[in-house]
């Protein structure tokens, strides 16, 4: 991966990750807030049931006492004089009361009674102080002939506190006539701890105040916590109208956690974080090992890439699934040409796919295990050529221990088997160059060990030539055949002097010689064995050819050599009618070139077999049973010396013509 993508694709899953953690934190702290909020509005929910039950509480209470009061007026009346013993009682089982009247119909006080539990409030400050309210509570009362509160009022005590009271008017009727009124005073800070106070929490304040918030009165424990509840209820009386307030605090925490649904809150957001943590942190692991895995792929497509054996992997139904460059490069087809094809695969050769295939059929069926060495195989390239190949297969086997197949590494051999098959020709070669050395100094020795006798045989016959012309009637023909005798001789002796000369390398004597004359040479000697074969001999040299600048024994003996291997060949195959046509023509050159010229021998016999072509001029290779097989060896050697070529082809209708050139005299020099 190029570093730009990756750093681009960091980013991104780095950017995910924050993305994902600022949600979960987003998600937890919404948890945690409506946690608290529901917890809020529990305890709210409770601060407002306490508020409504302490309001029911306090109007029940309320209605009570004027139920009291009014059994205190009938009390009084049945009884007579005893107003202030009911009062009294009446006054030690309400502490909310600080005083009781009686009061006339213009409110002249009758009787009066204050509260046991605390000093008359009255003393400082006078009555006369509560005049205006208790004028208004009355006042009230009398219109609707029913109780009547008038609105609260501060009362300074002695102490330095003060008191918040509030009038009750009850009038007295009777037979339709006012006849004077109860008055109670209320202590409002009494009401509330007597009615109240018993069942309130201890963090819960109640008070009363006014609509405008201002606190009139309280009960409660002052202690403060952390937040606070507040409740609010109306409480109308007939003629005053307050508001009844209740907070309630949180207690201060001991621990981190309010309660219970927080807490767990809490404990599953630190959970998540931790599986989100962990989960990061196993993708970074994975991550690293992804990065790495990547770099070991890498590391082995580059060494499959520079692999020069092919390998190739098949799946257990004989497909290929994978093959490497070098492979492809081998057989000469792309992947996409290989991968899933076969069986058969396109690189075996047809004529070997039903061998091949049972091989592999063999194989898949696991019946037999390769050998660790290799085997030869041969394969076909797209164009169709064959070429050898060593493969060496082993087994697939997965991660699970399962085989699934099996590979092969591919080696083609072709180039050592044509260096094998260089060496194996080279070695035959310097076998073939030792044994002509070993001919070679037999030949030297031969010559040298025959010049001597050739000498002889020549001298005698030059004797015996000469006492036969001093002979009064010799035989004529046997002057001519002692004349031949000298002639072979002398001939024999220059061959052996020439091969002697051939062998050791020495510089040949260069003559100019006339074609006719070289052919005429070996002329005697080819008709004899012609005669003897029944061969007809044929000559074709036209007048005026060149010269042609040669060693002239050498020469002789190449025709005479080529002459007798075919009058053989014609002998062999026993052909019909056997002919040998010996011709000589100059090659047709540009003006100003160097001249050739071209002799040939032509038989009518069987034509060289294919195999025996490929050897033809190997030294020793012979077809016959007393053949040397060096003829046609040492006439391309002559020929090639002398800067020519020796070839051959094939006689229409039959037989064989073999072709060889020599350089021709040039113009000026003839
Ligand atoms: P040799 O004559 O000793 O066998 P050569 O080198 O002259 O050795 O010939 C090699 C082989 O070439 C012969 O054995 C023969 O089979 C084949 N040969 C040569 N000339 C001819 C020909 N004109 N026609 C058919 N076969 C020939």
């Amino acid at each position: 991966m190029p570093s730009g993508m990756r750093r681009l694709s960091t980013w991104r899953r780095w950017s995910l990750w924050m993305l994902l953690g600022v949600l979960v934190v987003a998600l937890l702290a919404t948890l945690v807030w409506l946690a608290a909020r529901y917890e809020a509005s529990v305890a709210q929910g409770n601060v407002e049931r306490d508020a409504a039950d302490a309001l029911s509480d306090i109007r029940s209470a309320l209605t009570r006492n004027v139920q009291e009061l009014q059994a205190l007026h009938a009390a009084h009346h049945r009884e007579g004089g005893t107003w202030h013993v009911a009062a009294d009682q009446l006054l030690r089982a309400h502490r909310e009361w600080v005083r009781l009247e009686w009061r006339g119909p213009a409110l002249e006080l009758r009787a009066e009674a204050d509260s046991p539990y605390r000093p008359p409030v009255f003393t400082r400050m006078g009555r006369g102080h509560a005049q205006p309210e208790l004028q208004q509570a009355c006042n009230a009362a009398a219109r609707t002939s029913s109780h009547a509160y008038a609105r609260s009022y501060f009362v300074p005590q002695a102490d330095g506190l003060g008191l918040e009271l509030m009038e009750l008017c009850l009038p007295q009727v009777e037979v339709g006539r006012l006849t004077g009124f109860i008055v109670a005073t209320y202590s409002l800070t009494d009401l509330l701890a007597t009615h109240i106070g018993p069942q309130m929490g201890r963090s819960q304040e109640i008070s009363f105040t006014e609509a405008d918030g201002t606190r009139l009165a309280m009960h409660g424990l002052a202690r403060r916590g952390q937040r606070v509840f507040t409740a609010q209820q109306l409480l109308d009386l007939p003629g005053a109208t307050m508001v009844l307030r209740m907070d309630s605090w949180r207690r201060p925490e001991p621990d981190l956690f309010p309660n219970f649904m927080t807490a767990l809150v809490t404990v599953m957001s630190i959970a998540l974080v931790t599986v989100l943590f962990m989960l990061g942190h196993d993708t970074r692991r994975r991550l690293r090992v992804e990065e790495d895995l990547a770099d070991a792929l890498a590391f082995r497509k580059a060494m499959e890439d520079s692999l020069v054996t092919g390998l190739r992997a098949r799946d257990l139904q004989g497909r290929t699934t994978y093959v490497n460059p070098a492979f492809c490069q081998m057989v000469g087809f792309g992947p996409e040409e290989l991968l899933f094809s076969g069986p058969p695969a396109p690189y075996w050769p047809p004529e070997m796919a039903d061998d091949y295939r049972k091989r592999q059929e063999v194989r898949l069926a696991g019946g037999n295990s390769p050998p660790r060495e290799g085997f030869e195989s041969v394969f076909m390239r797209k164009d169709g050529t064959r070429f050898p190949v060593l493969i060496i297969e082993a087994p697939l086997i997965n991660a699970q221990g399962l085989q699934t197949g099996w590979m092969s590494a591919v080696l083609d051999i072709s180039e050592q088997r044509r260096v094998e098959e260089l060496s194996r020709a080279s070695q035959e070669r310097l076998q073939a160059t030792a044994r002509l050395a070993t001919v070679g100094e037999m030949a030297s020795l031969l010559s040298h060990e025959l010049n001597q006798p050739l000498a002889a045989i020549a001298s005698y016959a030059n004797g015996s030539m000469n006492l036969l012309r001093d002979a009064p009637a010799p035989a004529p023909d046997l002057r001519v055949a002692m004349t031949r005798i000298a002639e072979q001789a002398e001939r024999a002796g220059r061959v052996i002097k020439s091969v002697h000369d051939f062998v050791r390398r020495r510089d040949q004597a260069r003559e100019a010689v006339h074609p006719k004359a070289l052919v005429e040479a070996v002329l005697p000697l080819v008709n004899l064995q012609a005669r003897k074969l029944g061969v007809r001999v044929e000559l074709r040299i036209p007048e005026g050819l060149p010269r042609v600048l040669c060693d002239r024994t050498m020469v002789e003996q190449v025709l005479l050599n080529l002459a007798r291997n075919a009058m053989q060949a014609m002998d062999e195959a026993r052909v019909a009618q056997p002919a040998l046509l010996l011709q000589a023509r100059a090659v047709p050159a540009p003006e100003g070139a160097k001249r050739w010229l071209e002799f040939s021998v032509a038989d009518r016999g069987p034509g060289i077999p294919e195999e025996v072509q490929k050897q033809l001029f190997t030294p020793f290779y012979t077809t016959k049973a007393e053949g040397m097989g060096l003829g046609l060896s040492l006439c391309r050697t002559v020929v090639e010396q002398h800067g020519g070529q020796l070839l051959y082809e094939a006689n229409v209708p039959q037989g064989t013509i073999f072709r060889f050139t020599l350089p021709a005299q040039s113009a000026e020099s003839a």
